[in-house]
């Protein structure tokens, strides 16, 4: 299953996740349900803010693991993943 870090919250007792929750807060809104939360380092496990991208759909998030396993594989990208990114308007969370 994954290893994404759930928590629950003590007034409801609902569940959620941590690295969904974290964005929010540095985000300051609430997460669009499209929206997902890429893990920079690949550990669902560390959700520290910097290792954390906002990526605005489920297929911006499929294009760049894509990328990184090519990449992983030897394959040499016509642009580095940086502008790449930015061409998608891809942000880290940083304040
Ligand atoms: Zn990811």
């Amino acid at each position: 299953m994954s290893d994404y870090k759930r928590r629950t919250d003590p007034r409801t007792g609902k569940r959620f996740l941590a690295h969904r929750a974290i964005a929010e807060w540095h985000l300051g809104r609430p997460l669009e349900p499209d929206e997902i939360v890429h893990h920079v380092n690949e550990d669902k496990g560390d959700d520290h803010p910097l290792n954390l991208q906002m990526l605005p759909s489920a297929r911006v998030h499929a294009l760049l693991h894509w990328y990184l396993r090519r990449e992983a594989q030897g394959v040499q990208h016509l642009w580095p993943l940086e502008v790449w990114l930015e061409v998608l308007s891809v942000k880290r969370l940083e304040t």
